[in-house]
């Protein structure tokens, strides 16, 4: 059942560079934690932005749906 939505999947992961879009975000004392999801395939990340002039960076491995 879930053979074919992998490998759609890996298939779409390998042809597109994520283009992340920011859904939510918050400020911590860490800096600002950034929830993203791709907007072509849907994956969903969790970045965290330390200083505004400071591009963030990635707290969680890339998940799949
Ligand atoms: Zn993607």
């Amino acid at each position: 059942m879930t053979d074919s939505a992998t490998e759609e999947s890996r298939r779409t992961n390998a042809t597109h560079e994520h283009g992340w879009l920011t859904e939510s975000s918050h400020q911590t004392s860490e800096g600002r934690v950034l929830y993203v999801r791709c907007a072509q395939c849907g994956v969903r990340r969790v970045d965290l932005q330390p200083h505004p002039l400071l591009p963030p960076r990635s707290l969680s491995r890339v998940q799949g749906r």
